[in-house]
């Protein structure tokens, strides 16, 4: 699976230079990455060992079109075995491609704050932290060490109650568990930190219940669908809008 067009609701295609994990924290009992890997065995000859696949760095280069790209949705780029000359090809690339909005994810807080002085943050990465309950709230303090134009915060699956210092954070995602062993995400810990959110400035994603299937039991939250995105984000694409019509 080298980039595709994806279902995942915040973002428009993936881009995966890394494949492969190994599970740090709750948040990874299910992984849908390690998943697909078993699923689809004869596409993944290592597994879910992790994997670089450096012929992959330049893939966007040749992508036009501008795009949200979750980098990485089947690894983490900030995996103790990536080494720091392939992350940095990684961000080149980035930065060559200002078309794009690059949004990554690691669970990897503390590699993620070590290394940061050492990347050029682009103003088109988007870097964020999974925060799945309270015992891991801590790593939202490595993300705000992190100069990136926005700072984001993922919460799937919630698996609890999150009481957040949203300070420098600039948007938070909210999403259930899906799968046959889904843990259930309550009504009140998804509605606090829409709470938290608004009262903070914070733009606020409800990505989906969850459920047997994601879909399950639908995206709305009290009766609405909240997709709000950073306003970084909303001046870049209507300068590509002004850019390209
Ligand atoms: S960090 Fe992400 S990719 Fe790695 S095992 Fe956990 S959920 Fe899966």
């Amino acid at each position: 699976m080298a980039s595709t067009y994806t279902g995942i609701e915040w973002t428009d295609r993936t881009w995966n230079p890394t494949i492969g994990c190994n599970k740090v924290s709750p948040g990874c009992t299910h992984c849908y990455a390690e998943a697909l890997t078993k699923r689809f065995r004869q596409n993944f000859p290592n597994g879910f060992d992790l994997t670089l696949h450096r012929e992959r760095i330049k893939q966007p280069l040749r992508w036009r079109k501008p795009s949200r790209i979750f980098v990485n949705s089947m690894s983490d780029l900030f995996h103790e075995g990536v080494p720091i000359e392939f992350l940095k090809d990684v961000f080149d690339v980035m930065g060559q491609t200002r078309q794009h909005t690059y949004q990554i994810l690691t669970k990897r807080h503390k590699r993620l704050a070590e290394l940061a002085p050492q990347l050029d943050w682009h103003n088109n990465i988007w870097m964020g932290v999974s925060v799945e309950n309270q015992d891991y709230v801590h790593r939202v303090d490595s993300l705000r060490q992190v100069p990136a134009n926005v700072r984001f915060l993922s919460c799937e699956p919630l698996l609890g109650n999150l009481e957040l210092d949203l300070t420098g954070i600039h948007w938070v995602i909210v999403g259930g568990e899906s799968g046959n062993k889904y843990r259930p995400m309550k009504l009140e810990w998804a509605q606090s930190i829409r709470d938290q959110c608004q009262s903070s400035g914070v733009a606020f994603f409800f990505k989906q219940w969850g459920g047997r299937t994601p879909k399950a039991r639908g995206r709305e939250l009290d009766g609405k669908i909240w997709g709000e995105m950073p306003q970084s984000y909303d001046n870049y694409r209507r300068r590509q809008d002004a850019v390209i019509h």
